[in-house]
């Protein structure tokens, strides 16, 4: 729990994002960590008590995330999980697509223990690329279900972009807005199957990281393999090998083999010192960054993983 320890790293993760497993009900296209129901990876309650034991040590955590892939997928995993996280004087957050809510009925259900566990946030994914539905679908009842029972309930929308195809659009129209105006972050899966549908830009204007504060991050996402990751599939380290602890406190932004180049000049850099020779134009700062180190990913063990966020399917 934040401030148990008197050593306070230079570094202050504030959030620690458990991916509870990679497998997911959907295979949706715009997922950048490539999720689907044959995907691998999942937390066992024994980890997630290693993990918050670790967590506890690094001292300067306050929320504990479980998302995934799909967390409920494991309900049992997940209830122990915030209870454990709970128990510590964690606030607890989790991400989730609702699949299970086939009534609100049903749902309140499955949210119930939660309820009684106390929930910081409850967020949930509802856009077109995960449920073509827009007016019936599991998530509107996880969220219809969530909020008359006074969680913090919040829909994971995608804004359509500009005036937007309108009421009576089609989901193809709908997912057309949404790609062509700009709340798609082109990597993994969104990568692999949505960039060829935006507009084509110049790779060398990619300056910047857009999304991510590399050099100081506030938060980490953490994998069952123990990928300690800053951004999907760029790790700094694994945390079943090292400390969570000693891998933030040693971790030197500058020199880090990946994000040392996005630093210094973003994606465009990154391509220049990997040697990749991007396409004539690309997605967006994402789809370059993603497309030049799934270029060389063999070249960078244990930095750029894993497999699983660069959709080897
Ligand atoms: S540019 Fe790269 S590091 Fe930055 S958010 Fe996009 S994928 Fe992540």
């Amino acid at each position: 729990m934040k401030g148990s320890t008197s050593e306070i790293p230079e570094i202050m993760i504030e959030q620690i994002h458990i991916l509870t497993t990679y497998m997911c009900t959907l295979a949706c296209e715009h997922c950048f960590v490539c999720s689907s129901p044959n995907a691998q990876g999942t937390f066992s309650p024994s980890q997630v008590t290693a993990l918050l034991d670790q967590t506890d040590a690094l001292g300067t955590v306050d929320t504990i995330y479980f998302e995934g892939g799909e967390p409920f997928l494991f309900y049992p995993v997940l209830i122990d999980g915030v209870k454990q996280a709970r128990g510590r004087g964690y606030k607890v957050g989790i991400v989730t697509n609702g699949y299970f809510a086939t009534s609100d009925e049903n749902a309140r259900l499955f949210l119930q223990p939660l309820k009684d566990l106390g929930i910081t946030d409850l967020s949930v994914s509802d856009d077109v690329f995960h449920y073509e539905d827009r007016k019936d679908n599991a998530a509107r009842h996880t969220l219809t279900a969530g909020m008359e029972m006074g969680f913090p309930a919040a829909a994971l929308a995608l804004d359509p972009g500009g005036s937007g195809p309108g009421m009576n659009a089609s989901p193809r129209e709908e997912k057309k807005g949404i790609i062509t105006g700009g709340s798609i972050m082109f990597r993994g899966r969104a990568a692999v199957k949505l960039s060829q549908y935006a507009e084509p830009k110049d790779w060398q204007q990619f300056t910047t990281c857009p999304y991510e504060d590399l050099a100081n991050p506030s938060r980490i996402h953490v994998d069952a393999f123990g990928n300690l990751q800053i951004c999907q599939g760029i790790s700094i380290g694994n945390c079943w090998k090292r400390p969570l602890a000693e891998l933030i406190r040693t971790y030197s932004p500058s020199a880090h083999p990946i994000c040392g180049s996005l630093i210094a000049g973003g994606p465009a850099e990154l391509a220049r010192v990997l040697g990749y020779h991007p396409p004539a134009g690309v997605a967006d700062a994402c789809h370059l960054c993603w497309l030049a180190r799934k270029s060389c990913r063999a070249k960078f063990p244990g930095v750029l993983e894993p497999a699983q966020v660069y959709c080897d399917e």
